[in-house]
């Protein structure tokens, strides 16, 4: 099978727009026509070189499309299901998956790390016979992707392919941030340092948890009128305040309870533990680069009983959680359409980055169908 595929050959370059071979689902395996995929930072911090990854690779991690063929033995979904990729596969049989904890199984983890299928080999080549390798074992920035039938999970075909890549990534991590790494309470009160995809979603579900003081925290004006629009009670433009002064003092000097960084930089993460209060919970959401370090005042974590911790995927359980998500969408719960900045065909992907590193968009989706 062919598909137009978006290819990173060289960190700090364009991708390059070109024709592959998509190898068909092997046992156990399938093959999704795609729909709709993300424009994500993850991917970005790829194609900057901020998170070394081998090449050539075929990136993308957030989608939705329709299954086209299945392998040997697959079973929980068939040809004409809509499905979103699972950008973190769990194996089912780990410590972590046994423990609860999908989004930190060793098979998922080895895959993104090594850009290579469970069994060590590829489904893509490009014209001259090259392997190329996958990205979070789904690579979405290609008309058609092969992977493990455990990599995807089936969703209603009501619910918009757009909808479907939103929920995908931006929305299950910012959602399951709030939900699941900690836990806002009606009442609480919350910071969200970074308004970007991830960052929108924390403050739309602190607003569905019921967190009555919902504070947004950004350098870029625009982001911060986006965070209004999803729930933040007050906005807080960091290049003219101190975000921690700011914070404290709209919270009676005390901090929030619930703080989150959704950036990925060591400032921002010490600025997020600094505005935590007494016994408050810090969550850190944004990917930094592999060898930042932030500086904790180590003190506090005992005196004042804070909690810093990590989350990925929100913590969730994808299989679970992604179709909880598309039911709070169905019923009014969770905004969609607010995030949704843009749309690009694939054939504009670099474009679609180059506005996303300018700040310019909430979300914006390619379409690889549109060429
Ligand atoms: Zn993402
Ligand atoms: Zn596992």
């Amino acid at each position: 099978m062919q598909a137009l595929a978006a290819v990173l050959y060289q960190a700090k370059e364009p991708l390059v727009l070109e024709t592959v071979e998509v190898l068909p689902p092997g046992p156990g395996e399938i093959t999704v026509r795609m729909m709709a995929a993300g424009v994500c930072h993850s991917d970005l911090h790829v194609m900057k070189g901020d998170l070394a990854m081998k090449t050539p690779i075929i990136l993308g991690h957030e989608g939705a499309g329709i299954v086209e063929e299945i392998g040997k033995g697959v079973t929980s979904v068939q040809p004409g299901d809509h499905v979103i990729p699972i950008w973190r596969m769990s194996c089912g049989r780990c410590e972590y998956c046994l423990g609860g904890r999908p989004a930190l199984c060793d098979v998922g983890t080895a895959m993104r790390f090594t850009g290579l299928m469970p069994d060590g080999q590829t489904r893509f080549r490009n014209a001259a016979g090259e392997s190329i390798l996958h990205y979070a074992g789904v690579s979405t920035f290609s008309q058609r992707s092969t992977m493990p039938e455990a990599a995807a999970v089936k969703i209603p075909t009501s619910v918009s392919f757009e909808h479907a890549a939103l929920i995908g990534c931006g929305v299950i991590t910012g959602y399951g941030a709030v939900m699941h790494a900690t836990r806002v309470m009606p009442g609480s009160s919350v910071a969200v340092i970074g308004c970007g995809g991830i960052g929108l979603n924390i403050v739309q579900t602190a607003r569905l948890a019921g967190a009555t003081t919902i504070i947004a925290v950004d350098r870029v004006p625009a982001k911060l009128a986006y965070a209004k629009t999803m729930g933040a009670t007050h906005l807080v433009d960091a290049c003219e305040n101190d975000p921690v002064a700011a914070v404290k003092d709209l919270t009676g000097g005390r901090g929030v309870d619930h703080a989150f960084e959704a950036i990925g930089l060591a400032e921002p993460i010490e600025q997020a533990y600094d505005m935590t209060k007494k016994g408050g919970i810090c969550v850190v959401v944004g990917i930094a680069p592999p060898e930042a370090r932030a500086r904790i005042n180590v003190n506090q974590l005992v005196y004042a009983e804070k909690t810093l911790k990590g989350s990925i995927y929100g913590s969730t359980r994808p299989r679970l959680d992604l179709l909880t998500l598309i039911d709070l969408h169905a019923q009014g719960k969770i905004d969609l359409d607010s995030l949704l900045t843009r749309t690009y065909p694939l054939s504009q992907i670099n474009e679609a980055y180059a506005a996303l590193d300018r700040g310019e968009v909430a979300r914006s989706l390619v379409m690889p169908q549109e060429g």
